[in-house]
């Protein structure tokens, strides 16, 4: 995958849509990514807390029974949810914490939607001893209560963010804010492929790791690459990660799998949404006629974001990948059966990319070879 270009577009999407006083910040951001992707000292940092901290590198692990009614063809999980915090998320946070240590920033902001990076920053925090300020709407913090207590055990200060529909999109507007009065000293950690460049590039070659490591597994175990690989997108870095691994070979094609929703209400910003400019990057976004930001809906909390990263906007008109939808009840009816015929409690969020590849198993051939990034681990779903 390449870099995207000196303006920070990916072909037409991406750039740095931001007030002024946070030109400087990106602009820094941007020397240091540099400076440290150039330093070996850096990767070597990177990929020791992976291995002793995360459990890196995750398995590649072949179900036994989920599609054996459908299927013959092998369809393989990458083992994100082994990771320590339990999904893919940590990967990113490592690499921005060490980033900014690197940089001499005292102080990590980041906004959370269901949690689960406020969870994986707040970690990171604790680890390296910086202090952590977590922005969420105020109506998540009341959704997602266990992870807000985790993020308090970990030392994090959790901040209810009231202001309109007091969810992701709010905390992420009130970060920002909170971000441009305090450049100088705090490092700003975001958690998907979103956002104004560079951190789209970033994030993406911070979760790279997944698909470098499964294409080595999968060569060799069976000295074959995957005819397919799926993955869940909410803002995109799963998928831009395992993609990242595939991306240079023509012949494995790539899936995104968006949110579906249910009763006319979605998050498949690339599906059903429009052009446009959302928290500092031009992409896909599910938006009125005159440029409302619309309610989104899916059962997957990690999904439930209105826009996408711009990196898979690129991927979508260059044809390179392509995205579908799986609705809130297929997502709900594959995570009981992969539970109950592999032993696994996934995510939701990742049942949405399983669902979907139960299909594709039905239509493929002897000799493919079908590869699911599962994102994570479902033990966050189930007090719902
Ligand atoms: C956050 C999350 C997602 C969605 O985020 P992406 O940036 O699209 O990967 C998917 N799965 C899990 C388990 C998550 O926690």
């Amino acid at each position: 995958m390449k870099k995207p270009d000196a303006r920070g577009y990916f072909g037409e999407f991406g750039g740095r849509f931001v007030p002024e006083v946070l030109v400087g910040a990106l602009d820094e951001l941007e020397r240091a990514i540099e400076s440290a992707f150039a330093d070996p000292a850096y990767w070597d940092e990177y990929h020791a807390v992976l291995r002793d901290f995360v459990g890196r590198p995750s398995p590649i692990y072949r179900c036994e029974r989920y599609v054996a009614d459908v299927s013959a063809v092998p369809l393989l999980m990458k083992r994100e949810d082994t990771n320590h915090t339990g999904a893919h998320k940590i990967n990113n946070t490592v690499g921005q914490a060490l980033l900014a240590r690197r940089m001499g920033k005292r102080r990590l902001l980041a906004e959370t939607g269901a949690g689960q990076h406020g969870v994986a920053t707040a970690t990171v925090g604790a680890k390296f001893g910086l202090p952590v300020d977590v922005y969420m709407g105020a109506r998540d913090v009341e959704r997602q209560a266990l992870n807000v207590h985790v993020m308090r055990l970990l030392g994090a200060s959790v901040h209810s963010v009231t202001s309109g529909t007091q969810t992701l999109k709010d905390a992420t507007n009130e970060a920002f804010r909170v971000w441009a009065e305090r450049v100088e000293d705090t490092f700003y950690v975001i958690g998907s492929v979103v956002g104004a460049h560079p951190y789209p590039y970033l994030v993406r070659e911070l979760q790279k790791i997944v698909g470098v490591e499964a294409r080595r597994q999968v060569l060799d175990r069976y000295r074959r690459l995957p005819s397919d690989v799926v993955a869940c997108v909410g803002g995109g870095s799963n998928a831009i990660g395992i993609f990242a691994g595939f991306a240079d070979d023509p012949q494995v094609k790539l899936w995104g799998v968006e949110a579906g929703g249910e009763g006319g209400k979605s998050a498949a910003s690339l599906g059903a949404g429009t052009i446009g400019v959302l928290h500092g990057s031009r992409s896909y976004l599910l938006q009125s006629a005159d440029g409302q930001v619309l309610p989104t809906h899916s059962i997957g909390a990690g999904l439930d974001y209105p826009g996408v990263g711009p990196e898979h906007a690129f991927l979508k008109e260059s044809g390179r990948a392509a995205y579908v939808s799986v609705t809130d009840a297929q997502a709900l009816e594959a995570f009981g059966a992969f539970a109950r015929s592999e032993g696994i409690v996934p995510a939701l969020e990742s049942a949405h990319a399983i669902a979907f590849a139960r299909k594709l198993a039905a239509e493929r051939r002897a000799g493919d070879l079908i590869l699911v990034n599962l994102s994570g681990r479902g033990d966050k779903d189930l007090a719902r």
